[in-house]
């Protein structure tokens, strides 16, 4: 085992500044491309933007530690990159089908105060990260919930009922929902854990869910 080697691979000391100015040049330029797409933040990235960051990223990061990679590669990919970014943006600009291929579409996750049939489909659906949201939201059961969208840029977007529609609900905070049970301890409207669902039980019933006929497990809806 070789310190020289793990730690400088086959340059010596002195490509260390080179590395240094590298990273410079191409900071500068990553920023000064970012700017010309007008992005603000990352935090409203969709599917179709993060791919042009990572290839942005990976692009930039090799002419920094690499010698044998010049600077000038990089700016050519950035500049090929960029076009293609522009030109697929003013397709979708003129094409809602072009849209929803490669930013996705706005997904009901909820509708009516439960999981909408959609979303109960959708396997890959993550519905705890969607609670986390809706906490996020100030909500405390889906009951309080008309329309809850996903949308494309991962943000979630909710409709709420007005105070004197809200319904009995699943209560999306996690000391609520720890306390689900398969066998309800007494009569009243209980909520499905997995859809929202709520339907009456009977003191120390065990029901399957009616609407996503998946899951037994319950929590007393709250109001
Ligand atoms: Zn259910």
């Amino acid at each position: 085992m070789n310190w020289q080697d793990i730690l400088f691979g086959d340059e010596n000391l002195s490509f260390l500044a080179e590395i240094a100015l590298r990273s410079v040049i191409m900071f500068l330029l990553l920023f000064l491309g970012l700017r010309v797409a007008g992005k603000r933040g990352v935090k409203q990235l969709s599917i179709f933007e993060l791919l042009i960051i990572i290839a942005l990223g990976s692009a930039a990061g090799d002419p920094m530690i690499y010698k044998e990679v010049g600077v000038i590669y990089a700016l050519v990919v950035f500049v090929v990159i960029f076009l293609i970014y522009w030109m697929l943006t003013k397709l979708m600009e003129h094409s809602e089908k072009m849209e929803s291929i490669l930013e996705g579409k706005p997904f009901y996750i909820i509708r009516d105060g439960k999981a909408s049939k959609e979303s109960l489909s959708h396997k890959e659906l993550a519905i705890d990260e969607f609670y986390a949201s809706l906490r996020s939201h100030q909500i405390f059961h889906l009951g309080q919930v008309r329309e809850g969208v996903l949308e494309t840029n991962g943000e979630v977007s909710l409709l709420l009922f007005p105070e004197q529609e809200v319904k009995p609900g699943l209560p999306v905070w996690p000391d609520y929902l720890n306390k689900k049970t398969k066998q309800v301890p007494h009569s009243g409207i209980y909520a499905c854990t997995n859809c929202g669902n709520t339907q009456p039980l009977s003191a120390h019933e065990s029901a399957l869910c009616s609407y996503c006929s998946k899951n037994d497990e319950w929590v007393e809806a709250v109001k």
